[in-house]
């Protein structure tokens, strides 16, 4: 059985899930409970678990409170839920992690001290701070403005998601090591001292416009190269087999992928020399921007959203219907896709199915991650299953 199915399993109820049914404080629990083990892990071992650039940057104090917040909250929604709900999985599951959290030492949990000679780490801080942050923006955004109603946080294929996302977010270390490669030593030698010193005495709103266009244009070439270069784009289905749009979907993406897209990004900022701040915010707005291009959320904007990308314009990217394949794919400005003939944006109208075309990649991060690399008989047809046929009758 698969660790979905089990879950699925575990978890599924002919109760409703609905407010006052006790899923969401049971999840709730859940979610807080695991999250503090990990934040316990962090206070314990930081050496192994917390970033270079954020060690003895945290206000411990305040952490403290918050872990003590987080643990007595998993305790307390595992009761609630526990009371509101005939199956007690959810809360039982809400208490265990909670324990365990306590266990391990909990909010007094002994600060671990860092190594000089320690080089190799895991984010698992960073994976805290940033699913805690984009939960809270945008699991109450499909909420509240959602596309299609009924569809559900736990959607099929969520847990291959949230793999996706902790693994990317634990390797931080080695995959920005690996993204700035190309810019800092491969291609160094292209950098020119003229324009980088022209480039950053321009304003810095002026130099944050510059870089959305640099970038989205790097990011249309790659993305479409991608598309077109068939051993490139077996790695490239995988972000593309997800065939449920959310928040977490956009996290479903080969190592490889996250590597070369973000380096080619990159290295021409880089030759161009803009400044510092200036690239961070860009780094801060595309996070963003990328997550929020997948939420299952139905804003419409007219004309702006010819303008700037949003929701649908991604959402028909990432179809599976014959009109909308190898389209839209700029991630800012969807007007680079109607330069080159790829947009696809028809009034009013949103996709019916998403995935790849012609064939199922198999779930879980392993699997995925192996999957292009595969020859045997299940392996599917490249590219060619991927290209627009006219459709017969
Ligand atoms: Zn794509």
């Amino acid at each position: 059985m698969s660790l979905e199915s089990w879950v699925t399993k575990t978890f599924a109820s002919d109760e409703p899930a609905g407010f006052g049914y006790g899923w969401i404080s049971g999840t709730l629990s859940i979610f807080l409970g695991a999250l503090s083990i990990f934040a316990v892990l962090c206070f314990r071992w930081p050496d192994y678990f917390v970033m270079e650039e954020m060690r003895g940057k945290y206000p411990i104090p305040l952490m403290r409170a918050i872990l003590e917040l987080s643990i007595g909250l998993s305790f307390f929604l595992a009761f609630l839920s526990a009371m509101l709900r005939r199956k007690k999985v959810l809360a039982v599951s809400g208490i265990l992690l909670a324990l365990v959290a306590v266990a391990l030492g909990g909010s007094d949990a002994a600060l671990g001290s860092y190594s000089e000679n320690r080089r190799i780490y895991l984010g698992l801080d960073w994976f805290i701070l940033t699913l805690l942050v984009l939960t809270l923006i945008f699991v109450p955004m499909e909420r509240i403005f959602p596309y299609r109603r009924e569809q559900s946080v736990f959607r099929r294929g969520w847990l291959t998601d949230i793999q996706h996302f902790f693994v990317s977010h634990l390797l931080v270390q080695v995959l920005t090591y690996l993204t700035l490669l190309p810019a800092t030593v491969i291609f160094a030698w292209l950098i020119g001292p003229q324009l980088q010193t022209a480039v950053q005495s321009q304003p810095l709103w002026l130099q944050f416009i510059e870089i959305m266009i640099v970038a989205d244009l790097a990011e249309y070439a790659i993305h479409r190269t991608f598309h077109t270069t068939a051993w490139l784009w077996r790695i490239h289905a995988v972000h593309h087999s997800v065939e449920h749009m959310d928040w977490i979907a956009g996290s479903r993406l080969h190592l490889l992928e996250i590597v070369v897209f973000r380096g080619g990004t990159f290295l021409p900022l880089y030759i161009f020399g803009f400044s510092q701040p200036a690239v961070y915010a860009y780094l801060a707005f595309v996070s963003f921007h990328a997550v929020f291009l997948h939420t299952n959320t139905g804003f419409r904007l007219g004309w702006l959203e010819h303008v700037i990308a949003m929701p649908r314009f991604h959402h028909w990217h990432h179809s599976s219907e014959y009109e909308a394949l190898d389209k839209n794919f700029a991630l800012h400005f969807p007007v680079i896709d109607q330069i080159f003939g790829t947009k696809h944006l028809p009034d009013g109208r949103w996709p019916k199915t998403y995935g790849v075309l012609g064939y199922k990649l198999p779930e879980g991060w392993w699997a995925q991650l192996l999957w292009p690399f595969r020859k045997d008989g299940k392996a599917p047809p490249a590219v060619e299953a991927h290209e627009p046929k006219p459709q017969d009758g």
